[in-house]
This record gives structure tokens, sequence and C-alpha cells, in this order.
């Protein structure tokens, strides 16, 4: 009876939400917003507690204020950081092909075409999205597309081996369709429950200064509640319990950001994605490469550039390599290779 009180106290008031705020009657965007909000309560239990309990760093930072001061700011920026990660495209395949078909657009190869090995006849396309409405016809738009795709894959492909059997678009090398989302994703890395969205070309420069900014900011926590412990100060022992959990927990977290970051460092600087790293021998243009060739890395620096300058109007697509760019990739190193700077 008790269960059944509460449910229907807990239905009328979800119903009373949702005709206050429309947009909470879609579930999957009322999961989103609860993880939101929880994430913003988690940030302020840990900096509101160490404020409330540790009377040291109120004096320290009467003393000097920009220590705190500094502290905060990475505070406010972690989350600023999280809301832009949440709030922005990764990069979905019809955006891409409505700003291919309607918009005036200009293709261009990308500049490190000319740093590729001299058997290369490939490099990323890069598809820059302008202002104005376009003037094509819906017909020749599907053609367009279709064509620019086409050209990424081998002379032969058949469209059906790249046409997704949801949107039912032709998806560019790399693209794979979020059942989340439910929508293709431009270099889809993976679905992120906790930022609420997918990572994919679009975001993942911003996904990776997110988790940045978060282990910094949990190890500075972390200093300061270990700090606090150490003080050879009386307090309330329940105090000490309080923080002695939290940095537990705390200290869980970071070990998990700490990996994170770590391994998307990896995947930005071999210019992989995680889908293609677990899923390698399940991914159809990814069989039969080497387990050494990282198939769409330029070199480090040439990936760590498109990775930070990555810009939001642009559109890159990647065509896939061919066999004798793989071999070239397969080639080990001479000191030669390191004076011509074959890695960059
Ligand atoms: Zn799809
Ligand atoms: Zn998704």
């Amino acid at each position: 009876m008790v269960a059944g009180l509460c449910r229907s106290l807990r239905d009328g008031v979800l119903d009373r939400c949702v005709d206050v705020f429309p947009c909470l009657a879609d579930p999957a965007r009322r999961s989103n917003l609860v993880l939101r909000a929880a994430l913003v309560v988690l940030h302020l239990i840990y900096a509101g507690i160490l404020f409330l309990f540790d009377d040291d760093l109120i004096e320290k930072t009467k003393k000097e204020p920009w220590y705190t001061a500094l502290y905060l700011l990475l505070w406010i920026a972690t989350l600023v950081q999280y809301f832009l990660t949440a709030g922005s495209s990764p990069g979905y395949v019809i955006d891409a092909m409505r700003a291919v078909n309607q918009r005036n657009v200009t293709y261009r190869k990308a500049p490190l075409a000319s740093k590729q090995p001299a058997s290369s006849k490939n490099g990323s396309l890069l598809v820059a999205v302008e202002g104005g409405s376009g003037t094509n016809s819906q017909g020749s738009n599907a053609t367009s597309w279709a064509k620019l795709v086409m050209d990424m894959y081998p002379p032969g492909t058949s469209v059906r081996n790249f046409t997704c059997s949801y949107c039912h678009v032709e998806q560019p090398p790399r693209t794979k369709h979020c059942h989340d989302c439910d929508r293709c994703v431009l270099q889809f890395d993976h679905h992120c429950v906790w930022i609420g969205t997918c990572i994919g070309q679009g975001n993942h420069c911003r996904f990776w200064w997110y988790i940045c900014e978060e282990t910094a900011l949990g190890l500075w926590t972390a200093i300061f509640y270990v700090t606090y412990l150490q003080a050879n100060i009386t307090r309330a022992w329940w105090k000490d319990v309080i923080m002695i959990v939290l940095l537990i927990f705390l200290s869980i977290l970071i070990i998990f950001l700490l990996l994170l970051l770590l391994f998307h460092s990896y995947l930005v600087l071999t210019n992989q994605t995680t889908y293609e790293l677990v899923r390698r021998r399940r991914i159809s243009y990814l069989r039969g490469v080497p387990e050494r060739v990282y198939p769409f890395s330029k070199g480090v620096c040439r990936n760590l550039y498109n990775f930070c300058c990555f810009r939001t109007n642009i559109y890159t697509f990647e065509p896939l390599p061919t066999p004798l760019e793989l071999e070239e990739k397969l080639r080990p190193y001479t000191f030669l290779d390191v004076l011509k700077c074959r890695c960059c």
C-alpha cells in the first residue's frame, strides 16, 4: 500500500514537472538532466564541505586569496567545459550531408597530403561549410553526397556496404550509427552516458579537455582533503569520517580519470577511436590491416594538429588508405626516416 502511494505520488510530481517543463516528457532527456544535475551537486558537495569544515583553508584564503581563487576558477572552468561538451554536436552524418547538399561548400585536400609519402594518393578531405542557403535540387543533392562518399571507398565497393540500415544515408569511412542518439556519427568514438551524448569528430577535443580539467580538479581537491586530515588540530570525529569517505571515493574517480585521459591521449596521437580500437577485428575496413599499423595516422605531430585545430564548421572525411599506403606504414623505421621526419 505504501509502495502504491509512493508510486502515485512520484507519478503526480512527474506529471506536474512535465506540465511546467515539456522537455522532461522525453525519458532520455530526463535522464540526461538528472545526470547533469548530479554532476553539479557532486562538485558542490566536494567544494562546499571543504570550505565548511576546513577553517585553515578560510584563514589561508584571507592571507593568499589567489590560491583559492585559482582553485575556484578551475572548478568553474571544469563545469563550463562539461556543459560545452554535453551541448556540442559530435558531428552527425545527417548534418554533414545537409551541409554538403544545401549550402555552398568548398572541398580541398588537407595540407597533410603533401607531407604523405610519395606513394600516398589520398589524404583527409576537408569540407568547409559556408553561409548561405543552397540552390541545388534534392535530386542532385543526394547524388553529390553519394558521390562524395563513394570516392572515399576503394573502386567497386557496393553502395549497400556503406549505407546505414537505420538512417538510410551513405556513411563516410569511420562512421557508425549510434543507437542511443539514433543517428550516424562521424569518427564515432563512443556514446558517453556521463556526458549524455556521443563523442565523435565534432566534440572529441572538447571531451579530452573536459577529462583533463576534471582530473586536475580532482587531484587539487584531494590535496586539500589530505592537508585537512593531516593538520594537527582538534576537530569532531564525524568530520574526519565524512572527509575520509569522500577522499576514498575521490581517489577511485581520479584513478579512473587518469586512465581515461591516458587512453584518449594515446587515441589522439595515433588517430584512432575507442570503437576502432575495441572492435578492430569486426570493422570491415580494418580487416586485414596489420596490428601495429594505424591506418589513419598521419604522424604524431599532424594528428595532434588536426585534433587541436579542428573547427566546428569544417567536416573532415578520411578516405580509406590504399594497400600501398598500408605497406608504406608497415615499413620499419630507418635513420633516414627520422631525418626526413617520416612520423611528422
Ligand atoms: Zn545511421
Ligand atoms: Zn550517441
